[in-house]
Parts: structure tokens; C-alpha cells; sequence
């Protein structure tokens, strides 16, 4: 293989233009890792409302999309993702240019999403064949690029992209993009079948049958999702295509995501070697919060989508939750930052007014999930499943304790305290109730007041420990040779 492969990754979300979770910063911070490797990679999102095109440059159209009940007349901007990696943006008013990504809210679908995503992916090869740019790998995330496979084994298998390969990654098979089965009349294709679940159309089940090479997020959700417990109904699809699937840990973008250096905590920056401004931080999130400005409480951080996928209802659904109970029976205090389903910002806004330790933020703000991270003590992810999880691997660095359910890319990356020697880099437990989750907040906060030496070594471990996009990069470079020599065979 060539030392330079040519990729298109495929998306319906990148950093900083569209972002709901992990996936926006994954695709970024892969296709600027690859760029740095030698690659030709360039990434392709739709152009949101939210997205301000005088910032982007027009780029010739129109550009013609067929689809499978009109052609769309679209338009294409483009930028340099941090002045490095094209990024174009497909414009459809019609479909894209609305607030929300996939839905007016967290818990909101469009209606329309088979039509808006089956687009993305139609208008991906029209966009190669209007910059005569032909890439060796399309590389198409989670289900709303989840067709691109499937047109690459039918309408597009001859002629300008037979040689170009598919590799899907699953970022979370809990969102699969589900329609009735009408809906894939918006392909055109005849051949339904591989894109039909149980009589309906699912994009993500298409992406897996099609694929050349599937890959996930972390080795331990690459064998869960092949269980009845993590499937999803697609345990059966995977456990046939095992040989074909990978499980790559997603890297940490440490020019975001570095204490030494994150531009949101400065004139504070800290590091393992001097830590002194690490208290200062936990001080302003304090005051930021308005919670008593002391260092003689351990503060542990929340920054999720509220989801019942994250453990939120075995944290603060009504008479059943651990969170007020931990508030009122353990000398702590929490901070939380998340924006999801209703009901759990409506609770979590009822029990801000009552718990004088506690904080909840229902919105959506970057700078403050960097203070979260740089200031609290313990970071606490109590997922049902975490297919990779960033925000422990932003805590590790950050010196700030994850106390974690051992789940996917969270076992994977979190090693739990030996109250013997001190040894490990955080908290973990296994059954998911809120008495597992209570007991391991206060055996964390336990050792917080009893240990402190114990909470210092684990700290400089967590610190030191390298989750860098290095070696996922060199795995996806693999990945990417394996699907090419699969397609030109
Ligand atoms: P997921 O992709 O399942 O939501 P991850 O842990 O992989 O979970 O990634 C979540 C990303 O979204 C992290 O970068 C996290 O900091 C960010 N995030 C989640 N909710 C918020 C919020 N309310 N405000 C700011 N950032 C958030």
C-alpha cells in the first residue's frame, strides 16, 4: 500500500462546527492525527443552521445529488479545520438549515432524518466527483452515514469508486436511525433487504451487513456488542462479522485537552510537577457554582448528556436515585453539567433548590466542562455502556479522579485503587443500582479524607498515563490497508 492513503471521513458531526458528543471529537481530532501522519484526509458534515456560512468559503455548484424521488440542487462551503484538513459542508435549507442536529432537542427526532442522511451520503460521492478527488477509504461514522456502504457495493461498484473501500465505525449502537420500511424509497435502491431490521429500515444495521471493515471504539465494546446485554438487537449481525470488526480506543486531542496548556483554565495552568493551581480551579468552579468555597470537601464533576445510557436514573430519578441521598449523607459536594432528556433536567433543576452541595448546570458550554474537569477532584461516569468515554480520559490527564462503572472504553482505560498499596487511577465498580453507585462514592471519598498520600500517587499516575492519538492512528492506517486490500480483491 501507498504511504499515503486518500480518506474521506463521513459525519454528521465535527468539531467546532456540530457537536452533540464524542463523535465530533473523535472525527476531528482522527482526520487532523491522519493529516499528520501524511495522509490526504478530508471530512465532510452538512451545513447546519447553526452553522455560519460567511465564515465558510462558496465552493463551485451547484451541485446535483440524486436521490431516489428528485434530485436536490445543494450547495458546498468549505473551511480548513484548523487550518489543516478540508472540511465541506453540504447546504440544503430544506433539510439541514433548522436548529438541532437530529432533532429540535436531546430527546426530539426529526421526521425527516432518513431523507436528511440518506442526502449526506448521497452527496458525499457527488461532491468527490465535482472535485475530482476519488479517496481510497470512506470512512463513515455512527448510522446517519450509515448508507454510504451499501451504495458502494451496488449503484457506485463500477465506474469513479471502485476503488474506494468502506470502514464503519460504531461510536454508540444505541442510535441506529430506525424508520418504517417506506422510507428507503429515498435510496432508490431495489435492493432493500440489507437495509431492513424486523420490517424496518436501519441505517446502522445496513452499515455493519456492508462494510468492508467495521470498527468501535474501544476493545471491550467490540466484544460487548456481540452480547445480548450491549447488542442492541444486532448481536447476531456482529458475532457474524467478528473477523471483520475492530476495536480501536479512541485518543485524547491533548492540544485541546491539557492542563499545562488549556487556554479555558488560563492564567491557571498546571501540571503533575506543580499542582498548586489546581486548587485555585476547584476554588472558581466553587464560586462559579455557588457552592461554600472550601478545600476541606471533595468535589466530584459530572459532564454527560442526560441519558438514562449515562446512569442517570440510577443517580436522580425520583424516589429511586442515589444523588440526593449521597448529598445529604456524605460530606461532599457535586457538580454537574448535561443537557438531555427532559425529566432528568427538570429533576436535577428541583434538587439544585435543595441541596445546598450541589450544582447543576442544564446547558451546553464548553468552558465550563473544561473547569469542571481542571477543578473538581473526582469525576464520576456511572454509565449503563460507554462505547469509548472521553471525559475519563480528560480526567485522567487533568488529575482528577474518574470513579467509573466498568463498561467498555471505561474498563479499558480506568485501573481501579488498591487501597493496599495505593496503586491505580481511579474508582470502579460493576452492577449498575444506585446503592453500587453510592458505595463507590463514599469508598472514593473515604479515601479522599484518609488517604491523601494514596489520592496524590494516583493522581501522578493518572497524570502520566498516555492516551494520545499515536497509537490509534497507526491502528486506523491498518484498518484502512485491510478494507482497500478487501475492496481491490
Ligand atoms: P458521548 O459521546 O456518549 O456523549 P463522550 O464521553 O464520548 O460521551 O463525549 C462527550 C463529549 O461531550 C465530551 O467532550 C464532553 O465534555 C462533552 N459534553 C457533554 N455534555 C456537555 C455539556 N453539557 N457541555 C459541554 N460539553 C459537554
Amino acid at each position: 500500500m501507498s504511504e499515503s492513503r486518500k480518506i474521506l471521513m463521513v459525519s454528521s458531526e465535527a468539531v467546532p462546527y456540530a457537536k452533540t458528543g464524542g463523535l465530533a471529537d473523535m472525527v476531528s481530532a482522527l482526520a487532523l492525527h491522519l493529516r499528520e501522519s501524511g495522509d490526504d484526509v478530508r471530512i465532510v458534515i452538512p451545513r447546519y443552521y447553526s452553522i455560519d456560512k460567511s465564515k465558510l468559503e462558496k465552493i463551485n455548484g451547484p451541485l446535483g445529488v440524486p436521490t431516489g424521488t428528485d434530485e436536490k440542487w445543494t450547495a458546498v462551503y468549505k473551511d480548513m479545520l484548523k487550518g489543516k484538513v478540508p472540511i465541506y459542508f453540504i447546504d440544503y435549507d430544506q433539510l439541514y438549515g433548522r436548529a438541532g442536529i437530529y432533532g429540535p432537542s436531546g430527546s426530539e427526532s426529526f421526521e425527516d432524518n432518513a431523507e436528511r442522511f440518506n442526502l449526506l451520503s448521497r452527496a458525499s460521492f457527488q461532491l468527490c466527483r465535482m472535485l475530482g478527488w476519488y479517496p481510497d477509504v470512506m470512512h463513515c461514522h455512527d448510522w446517519s452515514a450509515g448508507l454510504i456502504p451499501i451504495y458502494l457495493n451496488t449503484t457506485e461498484f463500477a465506474g469513479d469508486f471502485s476503488q474506494t473501500a468502506s470502514v464503519f465505525t460504531i461510536h454508540n449502537i444505541g442510535y441506529q436511525g430506525v424508520f418504517p420500511a417506506e422510507e428507503t424509497i429515498h435510496t432508490g435502491l431495489v435492493e432493500t433487504a440489507a437495509m431492513l431490521h424486523k420490517d424496518n429500515m436501519n441505517f446502522l444495521k445496513c452499515a455493519i451487513d456492508q462494510s468492508h471493515v467495521i470498527t468501535t471504539v474501544s476493545p471491550t465494546y467490540a466484544k460487548e456488542i456481540q452480547t445480548e446485554q450491549y447488542g442492541e438487537g444486532l448481536e447476531h449481525l456482529l458475532d457474524y462479522r467478528k473477523y471483520d470488526l475492530y476495536g480501536i480506543l479512541n485518543g485524547v486531542d491533548y492540544n485541546d485537552w491539557n492542563p499545562e496548556t488549556d487556554p479555558f483554565i488560563a492564567p491557571d495552568n498546571y501540571s503533575k510537577e506543580d499542582m498548586a493551581n489546581k486548587k485555585k480551579l476547584k476554588a472558581l468552579l466553587q464560586e462559579e457554582a455557588g457552592l461554600e468555597v472550601t478545600d476541606k470537601k471533595p468535589l466530584i464533576g459530572i459532564v454527560s448528556r442526560l441519558a438514562d445510557q449515562k446512569g442517570f436514573r440510577e443517580l436522580c430519578e425520583p424516589f429511586y436515585g442515589c444523588l440526593a441521598s449521597l448529598c445529604r449523607y456524605i460530606d461532599l459536594q457535586f457538580v454537574i453539567l448535561g443537557t438531555g432528556e427532559k425529566w432528568c433536567e427538570e429533576e436535577l433543576s428541583r434538587l439544585n433548590s435543595t441541596l445546598p452541595n450541589l450544582h447543576a448546570w442544564t446547558e451546553f458550554d464548553n468552558r465550563k466542562a473544561h473547569l469542571i474537569e481542571a477543578g473538581s477532584d473526582f469525576f464520576l461516569m456511572p454509565s449503563r455502556y460507554e462505547p469509548c468515554g472521553l471525559n475519563q480520559l480528560y480526567s485522567l490527564k487533568y488529575g482528577t479522579l474518574p470513579i467509573v462503572r466498568m463498561t467498555g472504553g471505561l474498563a479499558d482505560t480506568v485501573e481501579n485503587y488498591n487501597q493496599q498499596t495505593g496503586n491505580g487511577t481511579g474508582f470502579t465498580f460493576y452492577d449498575l443500582t444506585p446503592e453500587a453507585i453510592y458505595n463507590v462514592v463514599g469508598w472514593a471519598v473515604w479515601a479522599w479524607y484518609n488517604k491523601k498520600d494514596h489520592i496524590e500517587k494516583m493522581r501522578q499516575k493518572a497524570m502520566s498515563r498516555d492516551f494520545s492519538w499515536n497509537e490509534p492512528v497507526k491502528e486506523y492506517r491498518k484498518v484502512y490497508d485491510i478494507a482497500m486490500t478487501k475492496r481491490r480483491s
